[in-house]
């Protein structure tokens, strides 16, 4: 099948052509009359498969030109660095086209945002926050909005965003087509499809769990943190096949920890991104990365979900995801775009379980490899590797006397009243047939009343 069964138009052909494509990738191939037609779709696909064309070619293709300011279609993605791509990509293929795009997201100026906005857009791609802000701050109008796509939603769910996606959908138009991608079908897209989509079309090129064919995985059994650093600086020595490295690791503290260690090694080939860096630090890393100024990237799962980076040569999974959906995404990194790629995993003994939990979903093992000789097997641990130690009958230690006190805004005993409610007063009062507590100023005048 080539580009030319699809009904495209002659700018798209000529984009096409610009990148060097002819052949539409499979999902590309499934996705365009579905989404052409108008109807709602679901489509299941990994990033890397050529997704973002798969739902921009059918739209490009039937968006007329006008010179209206209101944006027709609204794209939404999970974090700023996908905002970026997106737009990207759309201007690879609006080339000839005489088209507004715009992204927006959160963590910039709003002002500069308002007045982008306001200067027309035919397209505008957004973190789901910034857009609802800019809506509500009415510079942006979303009534003219036909279609809506939500790219990686099952990272959008997870990333706490289904009420934010819930308000927009609020304020966009009811006749709308939506579309969505996801990379996995989880029970909260699942119930999110049911909500809000209208009889969707299901399309799909790989069910959760296949690992794209072009990608060879093996692993490694690695007793601790630091064998794992040694194992990790042997590999990265042999600069010509690891050219291109995306490290994975489960959290920013151990991204920085790994960052430190690495550094040593190869202080200017070395970058990472994690939330808590700043965004121009995250933009200038990825760029970077992408680019090959610099060999390696560290990596969290979330920060590194959906990025399109080409050539990957290797994806290093420093520790094991305990979410074997995790896995796939993060080796779906390499291989991408039917290139050969290269994934591997670092398993402590703790990790087995979760790598059994990967071969299940995958259905298939992943080769062992031998650790090399020349790797030193560290024996000291990190933190949280050290054994828990508890202490049993320690003589010395005196009982309660550590014990700490209560806390400073406990009430003290003789405050701590309890309220026994209106039938106990009763009781009282019948019992001494005067009040119990002072200051029943009409006591006496009712009684002299009987
Ligand atoms: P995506 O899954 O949208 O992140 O796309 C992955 C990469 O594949 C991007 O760099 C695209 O530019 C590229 N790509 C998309 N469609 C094709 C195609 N038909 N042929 C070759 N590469 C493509």
């Amino acid at each position: 099948m080539s580009f030319q069964d699809l009904n495209l138009n002659t700018p798209l052909y000529n984009a096409l052509d610009d990148l060097g494509f002819t052949t539409p990738t499979p999902i590309q191939a499934e996705a365009f009359g579905v989404v052409a037609s108008g109807r709602d779709v679901v489509g299941i696909a990994q990033t890397g498969t050529g997704k973002t064309f798969a739902y921009m070619l059918p739209i490009l293709r039937n968006l007329k030109f006008s010179k209206q300011d209101n944006p027709r279609v609204l794209v939404l993605v999970p974090t700023r660095e996908l905002v970026v791509q997106v737009v990207e990509e759309i201007e690879k293929l609006s080339k000839y086209i005489n088209n507004r795009v715009l992204g927006v997201y959160g963590g910039t100026n709003i002002n500069t945002q308002k007045q982008a906005v306001a200067e027309g857009l035919d397209i505008i791609v957004a973190t789901p926050g910034r857009l609802y802000d800019l809506a509500v701050s009415r510079v942006l109008q979303l009534k003219s909005i036909q279609k809506l796509v939500i790219d990686e939603v099952d990272v959008m769910l997870d990333l706490g965003f289904r009420h934010q996606l819930i308000n927009i959908f609020d304020i966009l138009p009811d006749r709308r087509q939506n579309i969505m991608f996801s990379a996995t079908m989880t029970q909260d897209v699942d119930e999110l499809i049911t909500d809000f989509f209208r009889n969707p079309e299901r399309i799909s090129i790989a069910v959760s769990g296949t690992p794209l064919d072009n990608i060879s995985q093996y692993r490694y059994n690695v007793p601790n943190f630091y064998t794992k650093v040694n194992l990790l600086v042997h590999l990265l020595q042999d600069r010509d096949s690891f050219n291109k490295v995306l490290i994975f690791v489960a959290f920013k503290r151990m991204a920085d920890r790994l960052f430190e260690k690495l550094d040593d090694y190869f202080k200017e080939e070395l970058c990472v991104i994690h939330s808590n860096k700043t965004q121009n630090y995250r933009l200038r890393s990825i760029e970077q990365f992408r680019n090959g100024e610099n060999r390696i990237l560290i990596a969290t799962d979330v920060m590194a979900r959906g990025l399109d980076i080409d050539n990957v040569s290797h994806v290093i999974n420093f520790d094991t995801p305990d979410y074997p959906e995790n896995y796939m995404h993060r080796i779906g990194r390499t291989g991408r775009a039917e290139r050969e790629g290269k994934a591997l995993v670092f398993s402590t003994e703790k990790e087995q379980e979760a790598i059994e939990n990967i071969e299940t979903l995958m259905q298939m093992k992943i080769p062992v490899l031998e650790l090399p000789d020349t790797v030193e097997i560290s024996t000291e641990l990190i933190e949280e590797e050290r054994p828990q130690i508890r202490e049993r009958n320690n003589p010395t230690k005196r009982s309660d006397d550590d014990a700490p006190g209560p806390a400073f805004h406990e009430k003290k005993e003789k405050n701590q009243k309890e309220n026994l409610g209106g039938s106990y007063k009763f009781k009282i009062a019948q019992k001494y047939k005067k009040p119990k507590t002072r200051g029943d100023k009409n006591y006496n005048k009712r009684n002299k009343r009987k």
